[in-house]
């Protein structure tokens, strides 16, 4: 069966492909001519993760998945959330949107926080949605240089290294993304 993942990352494609062997041709928005902005216009994870799967579904035919991801901190009710990316401004600064955070936290002890990934799989028109969560804490300050996003912040539960101090390889397997992709696969290879 063909299946479009809505990204643009060929790693991410390469690794899923892997996972899923032949049954399953993964195709990513470059090789099905996808090259406009697909829009993420709602107010949930859930809801933008849904509304990239059907986009693809309504205008290019394609049975497909989508993620979606949020930063999503206790004391701040749940803030960044679905605005995680451009949560300091539009232009979607990694740097400015930890400053942020690290500021609105500065007099907070509740360091609680967790990130949410949804993946909704759109097949036939028929939708289903997987979810995976990394719970953790935020750090008083950056630490790390690898990863991307908030990384250097983000202190998963049970282990002493920030995301960017981690090899990727051990934050793939504890990571929101890896646990909601490992649910995604599983439910896909019960279709073979
Ligand atoms: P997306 O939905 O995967 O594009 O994620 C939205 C935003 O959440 C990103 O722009 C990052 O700011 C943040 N984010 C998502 N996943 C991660 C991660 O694994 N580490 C750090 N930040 C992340």
């Amino acid at each position: 069966m063909k299946l479009v993942f809505a990204t643009n990352n060929k790693h991410k494609l390469e690794e899923i492909q892997a996972i899923l062997g032949n049954e399953f041709e993964l195709l990513g928005l470059e090789e099905i001519a996808c090259n406009e902005e697909i829009p993420e216009e709602q107010p949930t994870i859930e809801g933008n993760a849904s509304q990239k799967a059907f986009y693809i579904f309504n205008y290019y035919g394609y049975n497909c998945f989508a993620d979606d991801t949020g930063l999503e901190i206790e004391a701040l009710n749940n803030e960044p959330g679905v605005y995680s990316a451009r949560y300091a401004g539009e232009e979607k600064n990694p740097e400015a949107n930890m400053d942020k955070v690290l500021q609105k936290l500065s007099e907070i002890n509740n360091r609680k926080a967790r990130f949410r990934t949804v993946i909704s799989l759109v097949l036939n028109g028929s939708e289903i949605q997987f979810e995976g969560i990394v719970t953790g804490e935020i750090l008083r300050e950056k630490r790390g240089k690898k990863g991307f996003g908030y990384d250097p912040v983000f202190l998963p539960e049970g282990f002493n290294e920030s995301f960017a101090e981690m090899d990727l390889s051990v934050k793939n397997t504890i990571s929101h993304r890896g646990r909601a992709m490992e649910k995604l696969v599983k439910y896909l290879k019960t279709l073979d």
